[in-house]
């Protein structure tokens, strides 16, 4: 039977085969994964065949890992050389933000964005808690959609509070396998209770005071909208930003330089302060946002001491 794997413990595996039955699965012993040097050969997303073992009591095997079509790593930070999958197959990659209570950064939002650019994997932003925002707020979240509409990651707004735009999110998500994160108390778990009654996610309704510097898992998780819709659910997503990459290759994610870059007179341009940078003049013109120009200039430095 084919699978998809939705939770992993590390020796146990979750596969929901048929649609919407749960099997609980070890993995065959000899079952060898080609490729990639991981932690975790096997993780949430996967698409696996196996066999039963027991079919009262549900338990099965899985016999083997079919290919994937991409998938999002965090390198573990003491062995840089293994890499530990978070998620697999995913068709779009979604982070919750708010403008308030609390505050997401600009900079988180770009540094996801990035990151998901570099696994080929479509973006979303969904803004919510609109309930909460005046005059003044609604007017920036508004120029953040415009930034972000043009470089074709899709912007809705909602509220799980009075259900605004919900609709707009079960379009979103429908047929799809949707990598959802953001930081605690944006409404992620409200957002999700709302689309689904399958799922019951518990929401913090502890402040976000009392609930920082709690240790939360990390693993992901996939829950089943319907037939043919998906959420994995990434507590641990922060890690998302740790990925190695090289300085050089950063501006190739951001949709509105790759272009660009290639008019630069430098091959190797960082775009910083380099001669007939094509980037620079972009940004001065106004065809770059300074606030991702900016940003791109923090990742730079971050990954200094990188390759
Ligand atoms: P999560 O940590 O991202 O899963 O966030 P939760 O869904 O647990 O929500 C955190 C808090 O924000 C809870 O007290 C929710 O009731 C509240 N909340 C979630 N969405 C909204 C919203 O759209 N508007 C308002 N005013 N509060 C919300
Ligand atoms: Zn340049």
């Amino acid at each position: 039977m084919k699978g998809i794997v939705s939770k992993s413990t590390g020796s146990w595996y979750i596969v929901i085969v048929n649609n919407n039955e749960s099997y609980r699965c070890r993995v065959r012993g000899k079952l060898r994964i080609k490729g990639l040097k991981t932690t975790n050969p096997i993780a949430v997303g996967d698409e696996v065949l196996v066999s039963v073992e027991n079919e009262s009591q549900k338990l099965g095997i899985i016999e083997e890992l079919l290919p994937r079509r991409n998938y999002i790593i965090r390198k573990a930070i003491k062995r840089a050389s293994h890499a530990h999958i978070i998620a697999a197959n995913i068709d779009l990659a979604l982070l919750v933000v708010t403008e308030v209570h609390p505050k997401t950064s600009l900079g988180f939002i770009d540094r996801f964005l990035v990151t998901a650019e570099s696994f080929r994997i479509p973006q979303a932003l969904v803004f919510n808690k609109r309930d909460l925002l005046n005059e003044e707020h609604l007017y920036i979240e508004k120029q953040k959609i415009q930034i972000y509409k043009k470089l074709n990651v899709r912007c809705i707004e909602t509220s799980a509070l009075n259900r605004a735009g919900i609709g707009d999110l079960k379009n979103l998500l429908e047929g799809q396998t949707t990598l959802i994160s953001g930081h605690s108390g944006v409404g992620k778990s409200s957002l999700i209770n709302l689309i689904s009654t399958d799922i019951d996610q518990k929401t913090n309704e502890i402040s976000d005071f009392a609930n920082k510097g709690v240790h939360t898992t990390t693993n992901a998780e996939m829950f089943r909208l319907n037939d043919h819709s998906f959420i994995i659910d990434t507590p641990g997503i922060k890690e998302l930003g740790l990925i190695d990459m090289k300085r050089q290759e950063i501006s190739d994610y951001f949709p509105e330089m790759r272009e660009i870059s290639h008019g630069c007179k430098f091959h190797n341009c960082l775009h910083l302060n380099e001669p007939g940078c094509t980037v620079k003049i972009a940004l001065e013109e106004g065809q770059i946002a300074e606030s991702r120009y900016h940003n791109y200039v923090s990742m730079l430095e971050g990954r200094d001491n990188r390759r």
